[in-house]
């Protein structure tokens, strides 16, 4: 497997800023994050074919370097059930995003496994030009923009600051279990704080990261959904 450093060489060198949903989540791996097992199929014949590898239910996805939020334009579709289910998601993406995006490059779709509904939270890093690599954990999906409710802290982090990165938002009682849902598993989300802190402290080339969702269950996280951008 490629190091994370051999991925943002390789992206470099192509003269890209962008790396792939596929790149950033073997990125990832290579860090030790677990994400969704995702394969590129460029027409929707792979896409069939693949889907049979990675199993049912599993999600398609646009992939195309121009077009970044990839549900707006209808390039998103969970719990595919069969190939056959998997060949209309294919046309349905497909059309959805030619229309929206006519001048996009579209490699094809990711087929990716689908992962177990779970608390949905991101983790992000941006670079601020005075204090350099900054991180930032919050809830995710819908909940990010209607709440707010995020925190930062600066890189490198302690295991203690990514602890209290995670406690510290308003709504951690979600964390805690809510209305009979277990806890989520704490330890799983510093790891995750404490490898992106790492990674990005060694890799100055790196300007951003988004791993958002990352689904946090009792036991382990998943990031589903990454994205790295580079400096020019
Ligand atoms: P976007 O580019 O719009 O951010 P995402 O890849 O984040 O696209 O997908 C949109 C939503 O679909 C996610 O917030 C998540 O709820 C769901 N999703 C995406 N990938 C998966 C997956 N592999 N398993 C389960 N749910 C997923
Ligand atoms: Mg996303």
């Amino acid at each position: 497997m490629s190091s994370g450093t051999q991925i943002v060489e390789k992206a470099r060198a192509e003269g890209r800023t962008t790396l792939t949903e596929i790149e950033s989540k073997q990125l990832l791996a290579s860090l030790g994050i677990p994400t969704t097992d995702t394969r590129l199929a460029p027409s929707r014949e792979d896409a069939m074919a693949v889907s049979r590898e990675v199993g049912y239910p599993c999600v398609l996805k646009v992939s195309s370097p121009d077009i970044t939020h990839k549900s707006d334009a209808g390039g998103v579709k969970v719990g595919l059930a069969d190939e056959t289910q998997v060949a209309e998601a294919f046309d349905a993406i497909m059309a959805s995003c030619r229309a929206k995006y006519p001048e996009a490059t579209i490699d094809g779709v990711t087929v990716q496994d689908m992962a177990p509904p779970g608390l949905e939270v991101i983790v992000g890093m941006a670079t601020d030009p005075q204090f350099g690599p900054v991180l930032m954990f919050g809830l995710g999906g819908v909940w990010v923009e209607v709440l707010k409710d995020v925190s930062f802290r600066l890189v490198p982090l302690t295991r203690e600051d990514a602890r209290a990165a995670i406690t510290e938002i308003r709504s951690a009682r979600l964390l805690e279990g809510f209305r009979g849902s277990d806890p989520v598993d704490v330890t799983a989300l510093e790891d995750i704080l404490l490898r992106v802190s790492e990674f990005v402290a060694a890799t100055p080339e790196v300007r951003e990261m988004d791993l958002n969702p990352i689904f946090a269950y009792p036991d382990g996280a998943v990031a589903v959904d990454a994205r790295v951008i580079l400096g020019e």
